[in-house]
C-alpha cells in the first residue's frame, strides 16, 4: 500500500506553486458545462461565447458634447445657425460652409459637419454663434464605427461578467447569455477535535469552522460549494468521504495534512491512486498545502489551521476553481502598500499576514495569537505580502498586499 508523502516532493516556492496549479488544470483541459441566463441573473458569471458587434458602435458620428456642430476649417468665425438635432432624432439637415448647427449630447452629427464646440465655448446672437477659437478637426465627435464595427469580436469566452461587460451585451440586445455552469466543489474538514455548528462543544472540541469559510470563499470564487460530514481522523471513514468528494468537479479537504501522527489525509488520497503535485509550499501560514489529482479530480488537502486554510485557498485553490469554471485568466491581486512602522521577519517564506490598510493608505500587520485566531482575520482587511528574502523593512518601504 502507498503511503504518505509528506515531504516527499520538492517543496516549492509560493510562486513556483501557483504556476504548477495554472499549468495542471489548463493541461486537464476540462471545458465546463453551458447554461443560459436571462441577462439580468448573469452578472458575476463566466461567458461560454463570443459576444460580436450587431452594428457599428456608434452607428452614426455621435457628438459627445452639448454644443454646434461645424466645420474644423471654418473655425474661429461667426456661423449661421440652420438647424437643431436632438439625441433620439434622425438628422433632418447638413452643414455648408459659414453654418452651425446646434446639437445634443449623443444625437448624431449632420453631414458636412466634422467638429462640435462646446456650448460653453461660444455665445448665441439670435441666429448668429460666435465661436471664437480654433479646434482640432473631430473634436467632442464620436465617429461611426469608432468603438466597435459591426461583426466584431467584443467580449472573449471566458471573460467573467462584470457590470461593464453586462451593459455591453445589453447594448448588443443580448437578453440572455450563455454562462458556464459553476464548478461544484465538495468541501470535506477533517479532524476528531471538530463538531458540527449545532452542537454543543465539549471542552476538548470545536466546531468546525473552515467548511463554512470554505464555502464562502467557493461561492465568491464563481462556484457552489457541497458541504460534506466532517470525517474523524479514521482511515476508512476519511476514504469513503473522499470517494464522495471526487465526485464534484474539485475536492477541498481541511486539515489532516501535517505530520502528526492522525493527519491521515495524504494516506487516504494515496489508496485513490492519487498523483501528489506538491505537498508542502514555501509559505506561512499554509506550508503543508497540498495539491494532486484523483480519479480525474484536482484536490487540495488545505492545513486545517483556519488562516492557512483560508490564505491557501485564495492563492491556490481560487485558481483552479476559476480554471474550472471557465476563466481564462486567474489573477491574483497582489499590490503594493507602504508599511507603517518596520517590519522584521525570518527569510525563506512568502507570508501573508492579517493587515490593515488605513484611510491613508498605510498598512499595519494586525497583532494575532497565530494562524488560529480567527477574530485577528476579521480586524484585518488586506493580507500583508512579504519578500520571503528580505529580513528586514523600513516604515515607509513598500510591500506587498492581497485582499482579503
Ligand atoms: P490540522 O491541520 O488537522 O493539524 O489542524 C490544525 C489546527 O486547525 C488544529 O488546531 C485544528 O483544531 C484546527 N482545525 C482543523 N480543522 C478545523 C476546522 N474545520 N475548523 C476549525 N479549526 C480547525
Ligand atoms: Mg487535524
Amino acid at each position: 500500500m502507498a503511503t504518505a508523502t509528506l515531504g516527499n516532493v520538492e517543496a516549492l516556492s509560493f510562486l513556483k506553486a501557483r504556476s504548477e496549479v495554472l499549468a495542471r488544470v489548463r493541461a486537464a483541459r476540462i471545458t465546463p458545462q453551458v447554461e443560459i441566463l436571462p441577462l439580468e441573473q448573469a452578472g458575476g458569471r463566466v461567458l461560454a461565447e463570443p459576444a460580436f458587434a450587431d452594428r457599428d458602435y456608434p452607428p452614426e458620428p455621435r457628438s459627445m458634447r452639448d454644443g454646434f456642430a461645424v466645420r474644423a476649417a471654418d473655425l474661429p468665425g461667426t456661423f449661421t445657425i440652420v438647424g437643431e438635432v436632438r439625441a433620439g432624432q434622425p438628422v433632418n439637415c447638413r452643414v455648408e460652409p459659414g453654418e452651425a448647427v446646434e446639437i445634443m449630447t449623443g444625437a448624431s452629427v449632420p453631414d458636412g459637419a466634422d467638429t462640435v464646440v462646446m456650448i460653453e465655448h461660444v455665445t448665441v446672437n439670435g441666429d448668429q454663434v460666435e465661436i471664437p477659437k480654433a479646434l482640432e478637426m473631430g473634436a467632442n465627435v464620436n465617429p461611426q464605427g469608432r468603438d466597435a464595427m459591426a461583426g466584431a469580436l467584443i467580449l472573449n469566452p471566458g471573460t467573467r461578467l462584470g457590470y461593464a461587460e453586462i451593459a455591453l451585451l445589453a447594448s448588443i440586445g443580448q437578453a440572455e447569455v450563455s454562462v458556464y455552469k459553476r464548478p461544484r466543489v465538495a468541501i470535506l474538514a477533517t479532524g476528531d477535535e471538530l463538531v458540527e455548528l449545532e452542537a454543543e462543544p465539549e471542552p476538548h472540541q470545536i466546531r468546525n469552522s473552515n467548511s463554512w469559510s470554505l464555502a464562502a470563499q467557493v461561492m465568491r470564487a464563481g462556484g457552489e460549494a457541497v458541504i460534506l460530514p466532517v470525517a474523524a481522523d479514521e482511515l476508512e471513514t476519511t476514504k469513503s468521504l473522499i470517494a464522495e468528494g471526487l465526485e464534484c468537479d474539485l475536492l477541498l479537504l481541511s486539515g489532516g495534512v501535517s505530520a502528526g501522527k492522525y493527519d491521515l489525509v495524504e494516506t487516504a488520497l494515496q489508496s485513490f491512486g492519487a498523483q501528489m503535485h506538491f505537498d508542502r509550499v514555501l509559505i506561512q501560514p499554509g506550508q503543508p498545502c497540498v495539491f494532486g489529482q484523483a480519479r480525474g479530480t484536482f484536490f487540495f488537502g488545505l492545513p486545517g489551521n483556519p488562516a492557512s486554510t483560508m490564505v491557501c485557498f485564495e492563492i491556490f485553490a481560487r485558481a483552479a476553481l476559476e480554471l474550472l469554471g471557465g476563466i481564462v485568466e486567474p489573477a491574483l491581486a497582489v499590490t503594493g502598500a507602504r508599511l507603517k512602522a518596520p517590519f522584521r521577519q525570518k527569510t525563506g517564506l512568502t507570508r501573508f499576514l492579517p493587515a490593515r490598510l488605513d484611510a491613508e493608505g498605510l498598512l499595519t500587520p494586525v497583532g494575532w495569537s497565530g494562524s488560529g485566531d480567527i477574530a485577528a482575520l476579521t480586524r484585518a482587511n488586506v493580507y500583508l505580502v512579504s519578500d520571503p528574502e528580505k529580513p528586514e523593512y523600513a516604515a515607509g518601504e513598500w510591500i506587498g498586499v492581497m485582499a482579503r
